[in-house]
């Protein structure tokens, strides 16, 4: 049997250490007696696994102190109701930027929850068929938006914005969705008014959904939304208005842990370029065999889509490579091809392993 390596979107794969920590400690947490699915919310024991949880995402983010956190349920498609339905009260438009599959979706269902304008602020379909991203600084952005929403990597397109856009001072506040490329290299949190990310990719099992809200938005909560969908009250129960995802933020525990433990964001940046460089390498350098027609400066360093220009093969190459243990190659459904989530837990060991199995694929059916 060979080793198996995940390159699944998500839910992806998990370092091996947390894995081990958590079927260690499955039935007896940290002494206690209780398996951690089984305690109290309020428990003083899952308090602090919270409590813990929130302090090391803080340190690996360097998130200042006027940003609040939160861990919702929901996952990414949920707050992209929740920003515009918390964010937009008082407001006539939002502004959002369409770069792929994610961001177009965040588009369609604020419309749906808001009388406000949601105006198309760049559209990479349209500019560039979703193979190069919209430029910040050809955002159509106006003062009195509510906020500028953006999704920071397109995970079905393999689009990735490698710098933090830099808007100029009288631009509203920058909603990103994370969920597929946060904690993979620094940011400054204090660039955002609010940063969210379902965990499923990064972070840990699906369940939970970060949030990180600067303080001073809250205000714009209107006590007319429901509780549940209200951020404000989130933060005036201390992150609990009702049971969160307990179990999910154990395990997003776990893995900021070890994110600690390989040094940080900085660090795993690092790997992270080493792993894409040597995919996109593979791929240019094949000849033509392999195609990736994603700008070099929009290239995803968390999914790297690319395909052989043959249905034919493609299916070829997924089953060969599942045969190897190289799993979950299969690009997005509309899109075809395969695509290699290659996330912080994807060892160098994997992406190395398939950048083999490329280049043996492409000696056999080349
Ligand atoms: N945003 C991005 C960038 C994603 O990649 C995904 C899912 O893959 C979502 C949002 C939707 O996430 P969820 O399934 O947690 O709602």
């Amino acid at each position: 049997m060979p080793k198996i390596y995940n390159f699944s979107a998500g839910p992806a794969v998990l370092p091996e250490s947390v894995l081990q920590t958590a079927q260690q400690e499955m039935l007896d947490y940290n002494g206690t007696g209780f398996p951690v699915m089984t305690l109290s919310h309020r428990s003083d024991i899952f308090l602090s696994i919270l409590h813990h949880a929130e302090q090391d995402l803080r340190q690996l983010l360097n998130i200042p102190n006027n940003y609040k956190i939160l861990f919702m349920q929901g996952g990414g498609s949920t707050q992209f109701e929740l920003v515009a339905m918390n964010f937009a009260n008082g407001f006539k438009r939002i502004d959002s930027v369409i770069s792929g599959n994610w961001s177009r979706i965040a588009h369609e269902q604020m419309m749906k929850v808001t009388d406000c304008t949601i105006h198309t602020a760049a559209h990479g379909g349209e500019q560039f068929n979703y193979t190069d991203l919209p430029q910040p600084e050809n955002w159509d952005i106006s003062p009195d938006s509510a906020f500028v929403h953006y999704v920071s990597n397109e995970t079905v397109h393999g689009l990735q914005y490698n710098l933090v856009p830099k808007l100029s001072a009288d631009s509203p506040p920058m909603i990103c969705d994370m969920s597929s490329d946060i904690l993979s290299r620094p940011i400054n949190v204090a660039d955002f008014g609010v940063i969210y990310a379902g965990a499923q990719k990064n972070v840990g099992p699906s369940g939970a959904t970060i949030v990180i809200i600067r303080e001073d938005l809250l205000e714009r909560c209107s006590d007319k939304l429901p509780n549940v969908w209200n951020y404000q009250r989130y933060i005036a129960n201390n992150g609990m208005y009702n049971t969160p995802a307990t179990y999910p933020i154990y395990m997003a525990g776990l893995v900021f842990r070890w994110l600690q433990t390989q040094g940080g964001v900085a660090k795993i940046e690092q790997f992270n370029n080493l792993k894409a460089q040597t995919l996109y390498d593979t791929i240019d350098q094949s000849g033509g065999f392999y195609r990736n027609n994603i700008a070099p400066r929009a290239r995803s360093k968390m999914n790297v889509i690319f395909n052989t220009g043959s249905e034919e093969l493609d299916k070829k190459f997924i089953f060969e490579a599942d045969l190897r243990g190289l799993k979950s190659l299969k690009g997005y459904k509309t899109l075809g091809g395969m695509r290699a989530s290659i996330y912080n837990a994807m060892p160098l060991e994997g992406v190395q392993a398939l950048a083999e199995f490329m280049q043996e694929f492409q000696r056999k059916h080349g």
